[in-house]
């Protein structure tokens, strides 16, 4: 596992950041929405407080967007890179989710749930992962494996 604080930042360094504490959860979601935004397979999430995630430098532009359950998530760009640092879905008041490739230390990152397994690209799913459907109602159990393994 990492060290904490866990740094970062996008990819022309206008903005850093810095988490104080332990994450919580590490998810891929594998949602159409996220295929679209990152272009790719997945995006990666790490949930982190709200009180313990900070910008330390630059600042960020937030553009409010839907979500495929029906609410919205306020997401952070860096206005000169456009990478997408981190979002703060309205659902869950007090934490942010991190995308975790934007840490200067990725060599750790093992997804523990991967999210959406519906809609994953063939092969986007490692053999013997966590999967669900769509999103779990009850994230507990997952927290509890993701802190039980950073120890
Ligand atoms: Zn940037
Ligand atoms: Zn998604």
């Amino acid at each position: 596992m990492s060290r904490l604080p866990l740094t970062g930042g996008c990819l022309c360094g206008a903005l850093r950041y810095a988490v104080r504490e332990r994450p919580f959860l590490l998810t891929a979601c594998h949602c159409l929405d996220c295929q679209k935004r990152t272009g790719s397979a997945y995006s990666m999430n790490m949930q982190v407080r709200e009180a313990d995630f900070a910008i330390v430098a630059g600042a960020p532009v937030e553009s409010v967007q839907p979500t495929p359950s029906g609410s919205h998530t306020t997401h952070l760009y860096c206005s000169a890179c456009y990478v997408r640092l981190a979002s703060k879905p309205k659902t869950r008041p007090g934490l942010v989710s991190l995308r975790p490739g934007t840490l200067d230390d990725t060599s750790w990152l093992t997804p523990n749930l991967h999210l959406y397994a519906r809609s994953a690209q063939p092969g986007a799913i490692p053999p013997g992962a966590s999967t669900h459907a769509t999103m779990p109602e009850d994230f507990t159990p997952y927290v509890k494996a993701f802190t039980a393994a950073w120890r």
